[in-house]
């Protein structure tokens, strides 16, 4: 049986080539991913080689936002089993530093995460990872949903570390995959209302069909000041900065989308509002509760996979968002050759 992986061999590039077969060490697992959604950080390393520090060198597997089969497991793994259908969390913390310790396994220094330099990802039809990344997902859920789990641990993380609390009332800057799952996230924690905001009228009709309220830039620019919490999801210049001058005082917001540039922010206003900016680093401990939300139907996924494509297909994938105005969540299927 041959191991096949959709390789980026250079900028814009990629290539079938053939694996070596994975072989369970102590504590892992061998899964065979069977959705692997494309994300923005994927589309970058393709397009630029680089997101923030991290560099692609060489060879490099792309994809970590996944839903796979259990196809081998190591004597000593007790919570899977081989044809479990599993959701995966893409990173492995070493679990002995001071920060996993602290129980903030996400910023370990040593973390292995998925599609991220110089770890490989998932475009592959079957790798070897920690069994403790792997959640068995109900009859229920389908693979394309486990995958999309990912981008939703995103939005609900946000919601944490905005402190975000029932009855608040929420802005959602930018409607793309993360932007939208976010705004399922706050409504699923308790949100009174939820407001998206995007530039893109295609993306503001999905926000609307999943029942949210909407804003054009031109709106927000123009929209009142009352809103609890921001949850910047669009990483576009200056989109932070209006969405913090559109919270009331004591407002409170969570940076989640990442722009190129570094922004400037208005401290005088932020102070005399005593405005609470969080920070954002992916996310920790939601695949139960995203699992949870989406199988019990408290987060809707409708309308977010917009593209199937095989694994031969995956530079067609890695560019639908470029090339398609209402592609909004591209998944490649790995086992289809
Ligand atoms: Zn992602
Ligand atoms: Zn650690």
């Amino acid at each position: 049986m041959s191991n096949l992986a959709a390789v980026m061999t250079a900028l814009g590039t990629i290539e079938i080539q053939e694996r070596p077969e994975p072989r369970p060490a102590p504590g892992q697992a061998v899964i065979a991913p069977r959705a692997v959604g494309v994300c923005g950080s994927d589309v970058s390393y393709f397009l630029n080689g680089q997101v923030g520090p991290f560099v692609v060198e060489g060879d490099f597997i792309l994809g970590h936002e996944l839903s796979a089969d259990v196809v081998a497991v190591a004597p000593d793994v007790t919570h899977v089993k081989v044809g479990d259908r599993v959701a995966v969390e893409p990173g492995v913390p070493c679990r002995d530093c001071s920060q996993c310790r602290a129980g903030r396994y996400h910023l370990c220094p040593d973390l292995e995460f998925l599609a991220t330099p110089p770890y490989h990802g998932a475009l592959v039809q079957r790798l070897a990872i920690d069994a403790r990344t792997l959640f068995v997902m109900p009859d229920s859920m389908s693979y394309e949903e486990g995958a999309l789990l990912e981008p939703l641990s995103v939005g609900l993380w946000g919601c944490h570390r905005a402190g975000l609390t029932p009855g608040d009332k929420v802005l959602v800057t930018g409607a793309g995959p993360v932007g939208l799952l976010t705004a399922e996230a706050a409504r699923a924690e308790g949100a009174l209302g939820v407001t998206v905001s995007d530039i893109s009228a295609t993306r503001l009709e999905l926000a609307a069909a999943h029942g949210f309220a909407t804003l054009s830039g031109d709106q927000l620019a123009a929209c009142g000041q009352d809103f609890d919490v921001l949850l910047e999801c669009s990483g576009a210049p200056g989109v932070l900065r209006q969405g913090l001058e559109r919270l009331r005082q004591g407002g409170r917001a969570a940076a989640i989308g990442i722009g190129k540039k570094d922004v400037e922010l208005p401290l005088h206003t932020l102070n005399w509002n005593e405005i609470t900016l969080s920070t954002v680093n992916r996310y920790k401990d939601t695949w139960p509760l995203a699992m949870s939300l989406v199988s019990s139907g408290r987060v809707d996924l409708s309308g977010l996979h917009t593209g199937s494509f095989g694994l031969a297909e995956t530079a067609e994938a890695l560019l639908a968002g470029r090339d398609d105005p209402h592609s909004v969540k591209a998944i490649i299927y790995p086992q289809q050759a």
